[in-house]
Formats: C-alpha cells, sequence, structure tokens
C-alpha cells in the first residue's frame, strides 16, 4: 500500500500526521524532513535567551520517539527535490518514493534584504533550533553582554528584542516604519510597545532601513566580530551581532517543480488542497482560501495550522472536509508589554475604521468594518479575561450582523 506522505517535520507536518491517526490507524505515514524531525515549539526560540535555555532544552521528542508516538515512518535528512504528481512519485536525497496522498508542509524561508557592506552575509535570522542555535553559539563567543542590532520591529524581531535585553545584552531595533508591529496593530498599541521596550532599555532607530554592514571602517579592519551598522538616515551602530527578522516567504521552490500554482503561498481551496491531485498544503508554505468570502491569505501562525491539519486529515480519511478557520488572537510575546490581536484581513482594512479606549492602564483597540461589523482588535497589556471577552465581543457583532441580515 502506498502511504500518505508528508513533506516537513515542524508544527504544519506533525500536527497533520497525528490528527490523521486519530483517524486512521493502519494507512501506512510516511514524514520526509530535511532536518533531524526533532519536535520543538517553534514560538519558543523568541522568548529562550531570558530563560538561558540551552536548544536541547526546547525539543521536547526526537525523531524516533516521534515515530513510535504517531506511528509513522520518519526519514531525516532528507531532501525532497522534486514532485511527479502524474506519476504520485517524489524524488528525493534518498531515491525515488511513491504516495498516495502528499502533503506539502514545507514552511517558509527568511526574507534576505539587498544589503550592501563586507559583511552583510553575517547576518543572522532564527527559523528554526538550528538558527537558535548559531545565534546562541554566536553571542556565547561575544562575550556576556554584547550590543545586539536587530533589522525589523515586527512580531518576531519585537519578541528577540524583548528577550535579548531581559538577557542582559544591549538591543537596537532598526524599523523603516515610524512605530514597531506597524504592520499588525493601531497606532496607540504600537505606541504601548515602544514605551515599554524602550524603558527596557532597548534603543529604536525608526523610520529608517539598515543600507550598509561592515568590518571595516575608513578603510580600517574593526575586527571579525564587530561591525558598522550604517542607516539610510546617516547614524551609525556598533554591533557585535546583527540579527534579521524582517519577515519570512513561503518555500515555493519544491510546488513549483510540479507546476503547482503558487502566488503568496502554496495555493489551496477551502479544503487543502493544491492545484496538483492528491496534493495538500497547509502552514507557513500555504496560502489558504477562505471559503465565506474567497479571500487568499498567507496565515504564519500556530492556531491555523491546528486548524487546517484537522480539516486536511479528515479529508485525507475520506470525508472531505473545509477549513474553517475562526479568528483567533496573535500573542505577542514581549513581556514587557504582552499584546493580543486579531488583525483584520487586509481586504477588510482598506474600508474600516480603528476606535481606541485607552485607559492608560490597558489600551483596547477595535477594528470594525464598513458595516459596521467588529473584525479585529488589540490589547497591550493583554491578559487572558481581557482576551477572550473581545474575542467574545467580536463574535457577538458577527452573529448581530448575520441575525439583521436574515
Ligand atoms: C521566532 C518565532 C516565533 C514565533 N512565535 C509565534 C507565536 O507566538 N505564535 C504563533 O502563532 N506563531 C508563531 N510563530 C510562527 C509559527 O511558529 C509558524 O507558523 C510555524 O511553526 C510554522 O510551521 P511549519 O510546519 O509550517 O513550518 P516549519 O516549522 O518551517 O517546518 C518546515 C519543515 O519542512 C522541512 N522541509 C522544507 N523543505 C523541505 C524539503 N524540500 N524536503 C524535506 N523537508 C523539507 C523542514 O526541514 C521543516 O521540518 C513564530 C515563528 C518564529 C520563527
Amino acid at each position: 500500500m502506498k502511504p500518505i506522505t508528508i513533506i516537513g517535520s515542524g508544527m504544519a507536518g506533525y500536527t497533520v500526521a497525528r490528527e490523521f491517526r486519530k483517524l486512521d490507524t493502519t494507512t501506512p505515514l510516511l514524514i520526509i524532513t530535511g532536518d533531524d524531525g526533532g519536535f520543538y515549539s517553534k514560538p519558543m526560540l523568541s522568548n529562550a535567551f531570558a530563560q538561558n535555555k540551552l536548544p536541547a532544552q526546547l525539543v521536547s521528542q526526537n525523531a524516533a520517539k516521534m515515530a513510535e508516538q504517531i506511528g509513522a515512518h520518519i526519514l531525516q535528512h532528507t531532501t525532497v527535490n522534486r514532485i511527479d504528481s502524474a506519476r504520485h512519485v517524489i524524488s528525493t536525497s534518498a531515491g525515488e518514493f511513491e504516495y498516495a496522498k502528499l502533503i506539502l508542509a514545507v514552511g517558509a524561508q527568511p526574507i534576505r534584504l539587498p544589503i550592501a557592506g563586507n559583511a552583510a552575509e553575517q547576518v543572522l535570522s532564527v527559523n528554526n533550533v538550528t538558527d537558535y542555535t548559531v545565534l546562541r553559539e554566536s553571542i556565547n563567543s561575544c562575550g556576556d553582554k554584547i550590543r545586539i542590532t536587530i533589522l525589523g520591529a515586527g512580531l518576531i524581531g519585537c519578541e528577540f528584542a524583548d528577550d535579548l535585553a531581559s538577557a542582559g545584552h544591549a538591543v537596537t531595533l532598526v524599523d523603516p516604519n515610524a512605530l514597531p508591529l506597524a504592520a499588525l496593530a493601531p497606532e496607540p498599541i504600537s505606541l504601548a510597545l515602544q514605551t515599554a521596550l524602550q524603558q527596557r532599555g532597548i534603543v529604536m532607530q525608526l523610520g529608517t532601513t539598515a543600507s550598509s554592514i561592515d568590518h571595516t571602517v575608513s578603510g580600517q579592519d574593526i575586527g571579525p566580530k564587530t561591525y558598522q551598522v550604517s542607516l539610510a538616515n546617516g547614524n551609525t551602530i556598533a554591533a557585535d551581532i546583527v540579527l534579521s527578522a524582517v519577515g519570512l516567504r513561503a518555500d515555493l521552490r519544491l510546488a513549483q517543480t510540479a507546476n503547482i500554482a503558487t502566488e503568496r503561498g502554496i495555493l489551496v481551496d477551502t479544503t487543502g488542497l493544491t492545484s496538483a491531485e492528491d496534493v495538500y498544503a497547509l502552514g507557513d508554505c500555504a496560502q489558504y482560501t477562505h471559503a465565506e468570502d474567497g479571500s487568499r491569505p498567507v496565515l504564519p501562525y500556530i492556531a491555523p495550522i491546528m486548524t487546517a491539519a484537522r480539516a486536511i486529515a479528515r479529508s485525507l480519511s475520506g470525508e472531505i472536509t473545509q477549513i474553517e478557520f475562526k479568528p483567533t488572537p496573535v500573542i505577542v510575546k514581549t513581556p514587557s508589554c504582552p499584546i493580543a490581536l486579531v488583525a483584520p484581513a487586509p481586504h477588510i482594512a482598506a474600508g474600516g475604521r480603528w476606535e481606541h479606549e485607552l485607559s492608560g492602564v490597558t489600551n483596547i483597540s477595535r477594528f470594525y468594518d464598513a458595516s459596521n461589523v467588529m473584525k479585529g482588535f488589540a490589547v497591550a497589556p493583554q491578559e487572558a479575561k481581557i482576551r477572550a471577552a473581545l474575542l467574545a465581543e467580536m463574535q457577538a457583532s458577527a452573529s448581530a450582523a448575520v441575525e439583521k441580515v436574515a
């Protein structure tokens, strides 16, 4: 019997495997992964320095344990290079394999900014536990309290900044926007975060970008582990480590070997199926289709992975199932000012408005669409109780709108 084959052992690959095994205990499952297949919670990577966590402490199960627990065969350190969707065959660094159904859970790759300078190639980024290990070793090799410049003040950049500052390092955050978290949060929430991060000692260089990263200043070598980061606004920053957190881009390379339709992600329909027969995709590599309005978001977060994995597992077991995403708050894990937010979808954001309730203690912003339906919120600092109340308010607003139409 040909196996159901999953490419990728991140949250997406392992969750779909687990969900499938709850429904079907006999069909063979093959998981192929380019890494060692250890299971870890990726969100912990940006909260691990303050707790001085070793990489091994983040990995809760190794591949052998995962294989036993799920009832799957796992091929570690194996790269899938090509898909022949007509023959239902994949070519890998360990040979060819036939599949009955294929699930692409290949994740995303960090975006590399085109930056000039003779040290631009040494900029680090963290998208998996191996990257975390490299960053940790680089920091340790520089000393106890070092200077770290982070490019990008989005969710991940702000989380690393807060975490590394808590661990005692001198952090500078650089971002082209006027405020941190600008792509996700309304202004008052971003301002609250900015204030908290500055109180933590983080220096903000906003409204500018890094133009060059060098080991040399005026022709003089300043040492292999010392960088000068030159900004477009004319400022310069001395740094021991430069970390890029400017975003991720869905990994489309494998899908494109089979001419599977892609845009910002691997395009899937409302059931998670790609344009190729029997090939599904989910997680950071996927671009979903919302059944209710046909919008096509990339959703690089854990909650959508869980929802998509459950639906795809059902479809794989024979019961074709729609993926129904529910609004789930994203938590920005900045202990200096934790934030919860449901960002309005881009196609809704243009026609709506934010309303702010700013007490000075807790700042709440609600987003309303053109029909006055609450379609998002942000709260800083967030707590579970306020978050749940805002979510309930959003659901009540949506239900009221449906009743009005009926
Ligand atoms: C630092 C950080 C903090 C985050 N914090 C949060 C948070 O607080 N909340 C939240 O909701 N989300 C958070 N996220 C996002 C969330 O972690 C991701 O959305 C999720 O982990 C993506 O899982 P994935 O399985 O799709 O991709 P990945 O984890 O990237 O897994 C991809 C897998 O595919 C394998 N692979 C790729 N190509 C091939 C190939 N050709 N052949 C074989 N194997 C291949 C890789 O080896 C890997 O095993 C965070 C992300 C980061 C980086």
